[in-house]
């Protein structure tokens, strides 16, 4: 199934926000450190070689965050995400789990 790019960029830069804002203490505005974060994943979203056309990310044969990108957005991951399942799809948040941690999720 294919996947809005959109909707991703967006569900990431929410989670950032969340996390900067209580663990930075960052007000409107993140904290520049989350928004070379922030720089980094959508580039990653952006270039993703399949586009529009991802495949399940159990298919994906691309690890493209680095490992220091991949920590860092995990952390903020396993922040935010219990906070945004109110007011976001929990498929949403399930699938940019698994698409970016793939083998350990959970
Ligand atoms: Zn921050």
């Amino acid at each position: 199934m294919a996947f809005s790019r959109t909707l991703e960029e967006k569900t990431v830069a929410k989670m950032i926000a969340i996390y900067c804002r209580d663990n930075h203490n960052s007000n409107s505005e993140i904290c520049d450190g989350c928004r070379k974060l922030l720089n980094y994943s959508q580039k990653r979203i952006e270039k993703c070689p399949f586009g529009e056309k991802k495949p399940v990310c159990a298919k994906c044969t691309i690890h493209c965050y680095a490992p220091q990108q991949r920590a860092e957005i995990k952390k903020v991951m396993r922040y935010a995400g219990p906070r945004m399942l109110y007011k976001s799809p929990f498929l949403t948040l399930r699938y940019l789990f698994r698409k970016i941690f793939k083998s350990n999720v959970y």
